[in-house]
C-alpha cells in the first residue's frame, strides 16, 4: 500500500484555495476579499418562498430533472433575457450549483485522453473534473493587453483544437479576470467547434453581472450560429441572488446533451435542495429591476474598491463584470501573489486570491492577485483604509 490513499489523477489537487483563504481570513481576523460571496442575503421574495417550502412539506426529493415549476422558470428566464427557447420537460436538468454542472457534463462527454479546450485563468473545478474523467485540459492563456484588457491569442486558440478536442469549456462573464468575451472572440471559438465538430459547455453563472461599462454585452455562445445544438449551458442561483450556499444550478441545451448530462449527475447526487427551488423559481421571476438594480449596486462597489487598491498603489485591471477585480502586485513591490497573499493579512488584515493558482502556466499569473467586491460598502471601505498601509497612507 502507497502512503497517500488517493487515486493518482487527484493528488494534484490540495484543498482549494478558496478554503484555505477563508480559514487564513477566520485565523486572522482579516476582512475576506478572497472566497466570492456575498455578505448580505438575496431577494426577500425569494427568502420568504424558501421558508414557505420549508413549512410546507416540500422537504422530500424533489424529481431527478427538478421541480416543474423551476424548470418553466429557468426556461422563461433563458426566453426573456437571451431570446432561447427551451423545452422544461427535455431541454433542462438542475444540478448541485454549477459545479456539479460541470462535472457531470464532462463526465458524461468525455472518455479518457479526450481533450477539454479552457482559457486560463480557470475556474478551479475545471481541471479537476476534467482529471477525474480522465480526460486532458489544452488552455489558451488570457494575457491583459491593451487597457489592461485580457485576451487570447488567436494562434494559440487554433493550435488548442486537434483530432482529440471533444469539448471547449468556456466561462463568460469570467472569473477571476472580469473579462466578459466579445462577440468577435464567441465567434471564432464557434467557428472552431464547427469545424473540428466539438461539443461546447458554457459557464454562465455570472450572468448577469455584467457593467454599464464592459466593451460589449453578455452573449450566451449558444446563440450564436450553430451552436445551440452542440452546446450545453450552465448558470446558477448562487451569484445573480447572493445565495451561494443553496447550491442551485442548471443546465439547459438540446435533449440528447442534457439527458446524457442527467445519466451522471443522478449518481452524483441525484437531487438537491428540495425546498430552495420554488424559491429559486420565485426569484428568476422577478421584474427585471432586480436584476438591473443588483448589477447597478455591485458596480458601485466595484468602483469604491477599484479605487482603494489604486490608492493603495496597485495597477487594478478593467473587471467588466462578475463579483471579482484584478491587481497587478509588481508596482507593490510583490513578484510572487501566493506569498503575497499569504503575508497580507499579517501586513494589513485583508484577504485576497493569488491569480496564479489557476493556470497550468503559473508564470503567466504569478503577479497578478484577486479581490472579491460582492461585500457591504462599510467592508469595502475598511478594507480599502487598512490596504492604504502598503502604500505607507
Ligand atoms: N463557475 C464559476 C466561474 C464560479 O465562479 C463559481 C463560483 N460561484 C462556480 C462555477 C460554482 O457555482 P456553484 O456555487 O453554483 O456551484
Ligand atoms: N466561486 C467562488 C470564487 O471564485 C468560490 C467557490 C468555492 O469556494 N469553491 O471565489
Amino acid at each position: 500500500m502507497t502512503s497517500d490513499p488517493l487515486v493518482e489523477r487527484m493528488r494534484p489537487f490540495g484543498t482549494t484555495i478558496f478554503s484555505e483563504m477563508s480559514a487564513l481570513a477566520v485565523r486572522t481576523g482579516a476582512i475576506n476579499l478572497g472566497q466570492g460571496f456575498p455578505d448580505t442575503d438575496g431577494p426577500a421574495e425569494m427568502l420568504d418562498a424558501a421558508a414557505r417550502a420549508l413549512r410546507e412539506g416540500a422537504n422530500q426529493y424533489p424529481p431527478l430533472p427538478g421541480i416543474p415549476a423551476l424548470r418553466q422558470a429557468i426556461a422563461a428566464h433563458d426566453q426573456r433575457f437571451w431570446g432561447l427557447t427551451r423545452d422544461p420537460d427535455s431541454e433542462i436538468v438542475v444540478t448541485a450549483g454549477a459545479t456539479e454542472a460541470v462535472a457531470a457534463a464532462i463526465l458524461a462527454l468525455c472518455e479518457p485522453g479526450d481533450e477539454v479546450v479552457c482559457f486560463e485563468p480557470y475556474y478551479d473545478s475545471y481541471a479537476a473534473s476534467i482529471a477525474l474523467a480522465g480526460a486532458v485540459r489544452r488552455p489558451v492563456t488570457l494575457r491583459p493587453g491593451h487597457g489592461g484588457r485580457y485576451a487570447f491569442d488567436e494562434g494559440e486558440l487554433r493550435a488548442a483544437f486537434g483530432p482529440r478536442t471533444r469539448m471547449v469549456l468556456l466561462n463568460s462573464p469570467h472569473n477571476p479576470t472580469g473579462k466578459v468575451f466579445t462577440r468577435a472572440e464567441l465567434d471564432l471559438i464557434a467557428a472552431l467547434c464547427q469545424t473540428h465538430e466539438t461539443y461546447a459547455v458554457t459557464d454562465e453563472v455570472y450572468e448577469h453581472l455584467v457593467f454599464t461599462d464592459a466593451a460589449e454585452p453578455h452573449v450566451p455562445l449558444a446563440s450564436l450560429p450553430g451552436m445551440r445544438e452542440r452546446t450545453l449551458r450552465i448558470s446558477s442561483a448562487g451569484k445573480t441572488f447572493s445565495c451561494t450556499g443553496w447550491k442551485i444550478g442548471w443546465a439547459t441545451g438540446p435533449a440528447p446533451l442534457v439527458s446524457a448530462l442527467t445519466r451522471v449527475k443522478q449518481f452524483l447526487t441525484f437531487v438537491n435542495a428540495g425546498p430552495l427551488q420554488p424559491a429559486v423559481a420565485v426569484a428568476l421571476g422577478l421584474p427585471d429591476d432586480y436584476f438591473t438594480g443588483f448589477r447597478a449596486g455591485l458596480q458601485a462597489r466595484r468602483d469604491r474598491l477599484v479605487t482603494g487598491l489604486a490608492e493603495a498603489g496597485f495597477d487594478v485591471l478593467p473587471s467588466e463584470g462578475t463579483y471579482f477585480v484584478t491587481a497587478d502586485i509588481t508596482r507593490s513591490g510583490g513578484t510572487d501573489g501566493v506569498d503575497f497573499c499569504r503575508a497580507l493579512p499579517e501586513r494589513c488584515g485583508v484577504v485576497a486570491v493569488p491569480t496564479q493558482v489557476f493556470y497550468d502556466h503559473q508564470e503567466a499569473g504569478r503577479h497578478l492577485i484577486r479581490f472579491a467586491f460582492c461585500k457591504r460598502e462599510e467592508v469595502i471601505d475598511e478594507a480599502a483604509k487598512r490596504l492604504a498601509k502598503l502604500a505607507g497612507r
